[in-house]
């Protein structure tokens, strides 16, 4: 990790705020480093190096000056003798909160997977309270993450682990993308080794001649763009994150010819209609892949994540995605929720949509949180592709993407899982391996002379409560026909 002086952070902070936030911002530099006086961390490094980096990984989300201001405050009460009345006294109750919530939630600590919906519940009463602790708490990590060399092996994996498992899926609902593929880039190398070094060697081996052909693309866009006087704000190419990779490697079962994104051409066009444009142009000088093309502008992902996707077959064969979006969409992309409190944008705006999106999600994981399994079983997955169904008396029941009529059965009560013959959604029968849909209406018919699961379902269930119970079912009774052995 590079070392960070306060005279280079401001040299980073005078890009974005005004002379009067600096004043501000280095009287709590001077507050924090003489309450760290004379600590150092593991890394061996000064201690308020850490503040600073912690402030540094905020200025660059371009967040409003009282984050930074806690940023730089985030140990003092947990690590020092200053107590936060002394912040509060100095700063103000605005970023003495935001300095309580970051020393509450340190004392969250990962102690495997039974204390998982604890931390998550804390975490997000504490975010319903105030998002921007969640963003100072993700900028501690991350430099937290970066010196995880200083740290013993067992305590690398663990804080590695809860990264992945608890911060990046919260970081990827919040739709922070950037500083989600930072997070999980740092967590990886430690969380799984082997697999980021074989990573690592994939994407070396591949990139360069992906990066060639991109180059060649590049040009050819922007003269065409030129040409029929289409204005764009930028055009790059950008790599994909490790971890992100190592997700999709997975996904298309190792097959590493069917990632197209390794690298990918993003186009930052002046508006909407320029988006499209774009495309036709693109689509025009290149053969797209069938099946590639994804208009999230007209459906934006559950985060708000906006942009036109394309896959075409590019220069030299190779073939390259290309993203198109406008400037407001990439920003969305880039820092999500936290591009609502944009510092150029004015002070601490949040929009409606946002407060109501914070409790709606605050609501959920106090429902949720009184059913393990169903939590168990989300695990990584918990904050992406749910759909929510309702019983016949209207109960809400939230299972994952792609659920069946026996998930949904098992989900309210083994018994009825295990004597399911029949489903009825919305007052028409159906398989019971059809997909859910959000808002279906589930009726479940059971038969009581039922023996129990039919193996079968294996197949299709999507929840670990339902193959947990089928499972079981099977092994106790194939092990009846298990021949008794005498000696
Ligand atoms: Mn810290």
């Amino acid at each position: 990790m590079t070392s960070l002086t306060y005279r280079q952070l401001k040299t980073i902070l005078e890009k974005t705020y005004s002379k009067s936030d600096l004043v501000l911002i280095e009287k709590a530099y001077k507050f924090a480093d003489k309450a760290h006086e004379g600590q150092m961390r593991a890394s061996g490094v000064t201690y308020i190096e850490h503040c600073l980096h912690t402030a540094k990984n905020l200025a660059e989300l371009k967040l409003p000056t009282p984050i930074i201001i806690a940023g730089l405050l985030h140990d003092v009460p947990e690590d020092t003798q200053t107590p936060l009345s002394a912040i509060k006294k100095e700063f103000g109750a605005e970023i003495a909160k935001m300095v309580e919530g970051i020393t509450k939630l340190s004392n969250i600590k990962y102690r495997g997977i039974d204390r998982y919906v604890e931390n998550l519940r804390k975490m997000f009463i504490a975010m319903a309270q105030d998002i921007r602790v969640i963003l100072i708490k993700f900028a501690d990590r991350l430099h937290n993450l970066q010196t995880l060399y200083a740290l013993p092996a067992d305590k690398q994996k663990r804080i590695a682990l809860e990264t992945l498992e608890i911060y990046t899926p919260i970081a990827n609902r919040l739709g922070i993308g950037e500083l989600q593929g930072r997070l999980e880039d740092a967590a990886f190398k430690y969380a799984y080794p082997d697999e980021y070094i074989k990573i690592e060697q994939i994407i070396k081996k591949n990139l360069p001649q992906k990066q060639k052909a991109l180059e060649i693309m590049i040009k050819k866009v922007k003269s065409q763009l030129d040409k029929e006087g289409i204005k764009y704000y930028n055009i790059y190419g950008r790599t994909k994150h490790y971890y992100s990779f190592y997700r999709k490697y997975l996904k298309y079962n190792k097959d590493i010819s069917q990632i197209y994104d390794l690298i990918a051409m993003r186009i930052i066009a002046n508006s909407v209609s320029d988006c499209y444009a774009a495309l036709g142009i693109i689509h025009n000088i290149w053969k797209p892949i069938a099946g590639r093309i994804k208009d999230h502008i007209a459906q934006p992902k559950p985060n708000g994540y906006q942009s036109l996707h394309t896959a075409v077959f590019g220069e030299n064969k190779e073939i390259i995605e290309i993203q198109i979006r406008t400037k407001e969409m990439h920003e969305q992309a880039e820092f999500g929720i936290a591009a609502h409190w944009n510092y150029k944008e004015s002070g601490n705006k949040t929009t409606d949509k946002n407060i109501q999106w914070v409790n709606d999600l605050a609501t959920w994981i106090k429902k949720i949180k009184d059913n393990d399994a169903l939590l168990e079983g989300a695990k990584i997955d918990i904050f992406q592709n749910r759909i929510f169904v309702f019983t016949p008396r209207g109960d809400v029941i939230d299972l994952p993407d792609g659920a069946t009529p026996v998930d949904f059965a098992y989900h309210i009560h083994s018994d009825i899982g295990n004597k399911c013959t029949q489903a009825i959604i919305n007052n028409q029968q159906v398989a019971l391996d059809h997909k859910l849909k959000n808002g279906d209406i589930i009726q479940i018919v059971t038969d009581k002379n039922r023996k129990g699961p039919n193996p079968e379902w294996l197949k299709f269930v999507k929840t670990r409560t339902a193959r947990q119970h089928i499972e079981t079912f099977k092994n106790k009774n194939w092990k009846k026909f298990i021949p008794k052995f005498t000696k």
